[in-house]
């Protein structure tokens, strides 16, 4: 069995992955050809969002939108400690300052309380809370797991306080709240094709979405190293952060079934919950009222019995597990100088001890599941 299962939908639209990729082997335009454009206008109608821009990465997305937003030295970017290391590490690498904020135990993602006092915070300069004196600048929610943040009320506090906010919907593009799409939420939205993800590629691809045609235009330029309208004169420091035009060709052929997968991710992930929510050794993932994920993980809780014992009687039938993340950010090396410690974000510290993983695909079986589920039982 596999953690996620690449290799059935290969089957199921091999053909027309080929034909794609043929057609870009006969044109040849491997920097920039016509899939690109092809590929942001279909993402962008299906978001329901003005402006995509294609590029190399979700990271680069990220880093694309600290760039257009201009943050920089001495900015605070309030984001999650329980993430992936990219949403904080961009903000570090263009010399802004990570400012984590604990998470909702229910949800996994940033709580909009903490981000309030954590703002009001740096307003009064209350250095308790972090190293130096900060220009409050940005937020960073993150959709973790594939379910978006609560960007009714981060939105509302990002007014408030004259913020900019990026969605890192990395994990969640084809999730929804309230019939608004993952990617349509914050002034960018950042997102990833790695193969894992919801929409994968075959390599690395991301793109950033906006509302704001001046943002579109900063995006594009930086996207392509700061590019002006003078082809020697450019115009600002940017990155090499193109989209292949051949992970486009394969986007473009996945992107056709994407709807139809994002429907079995959620009846998968229902029938886990429905077959697991009597154990009372876990805790199954709750989705709040509105919010539909796109289920990038179906991550669950452990309550009075070791993870160990549970990732090593599915390891006994073969059954793979992971646990995203076993170290917040906070006590990451890379972020040390920052001077946080243990017991800082106690939510976050607190699930990656008990957190795990099961398989989540939109190809998992019934009877997989169930085998799943069976040996899991075992320690209810
Ligand atoms: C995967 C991921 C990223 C980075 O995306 P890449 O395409 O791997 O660069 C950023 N943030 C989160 C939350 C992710 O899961």
């Amino acid at each position: 069995m596999q953690f996620i299962d690449l290799a059935t939908q290969q089957t199921r639209i091999k053909e027309q992955i080929d034909a794609n990729i043929q057609t870009v082997l006969a044109h040849g335009r491997y920097i920039m050809g016509p899939e690109i454009a092809e590929l942001e206008n279909r993402l962008a109608e299906y978001v329901n969002c003005r402006h995509a821009i294609g590029c190399a990465s979700g990271t680069d997305a990220l880093l694309m939108a600290l760039l257009a937003l201009d943050v920089g030295p001495g900015d605070a970017v309030f984001t999650s400690p329980f993430t992936f290391i990219a949403t904080a590490e961009v903000i570090q690498l263009i010399g802004a300052t990570p400012v984590f904020v604990d998470i909702d135990p229910t949800t996994f993602n940033i709580d909009p309380a903490k981000l309030e006092e954590a703002i009001a915070a740096s307003k009064t300069h209350d250095t308790s809370l972090y190293p130096q004196p900060l220009n409050p600048k940005c937020i960073i929610p993150v959709d973790l797991f594939g379910l978006l943040a609560d960007y009714e009320r981060i939105e509302a506090i990002a007014k408030k306080y004259g913020l900019f906010v990026i969605e890192d919907a990395a994990q969640s593009f084809g999730a929804e709240y309230r019939e608004k799409k993952a990617c349509a939420f914050g002034h960018i939205a950042a997102t990833s094709f790695f193969p894992a993800k919801p929409l994968g590629c075959y390599g690395d691809g991301g793109m950033c979405f906006t509302g704001d045609a001046k943002l579109a235009e900063a995006l594009r330029s930086i996207r392509v190293h700061g590019k002006g309208s003078h082809k020697y004169d450019n115009a600002r420091i940017g990155v090499n952060g193109r989209l292949d035009t051949l992970q486009a060709a394969v986007l473009l052929a996945k992107f056709n079934i994407f709807p139809e997968e994002v429907e079995l991710r959620q009846m998968a992930a229902a029938r886990y919950t429905e077959l697991l929510s009597q154990c009372s050794t876990l805790t199954v993932p709750g989705i709040p009222e509105g919010y539909a994920s796109v289920w990038a993980q179906y991550s669950i809780l452990t309550n009075g019995r070791k993870r160990d014992d549970f990732q090593k009687a599915l390891k006994e039938d073969n059954i793979p597990t992971a646990i995203y993340y076993p170290k917040p950010l906070h006590l990451q090396t890379a972020f040390k100088g920052l001077g946080y410690k243990s017991g800082d974000f106690p939510i976050s510290e607190d699930a990656s001890e008990r957190i795990f993983s099961i398989p989540m695909h939109p190809y998992l079986t019934e009877e997989d599941q169930t085998k799943i589920v069976n040996v899991i039982n075992t320690l209810c």
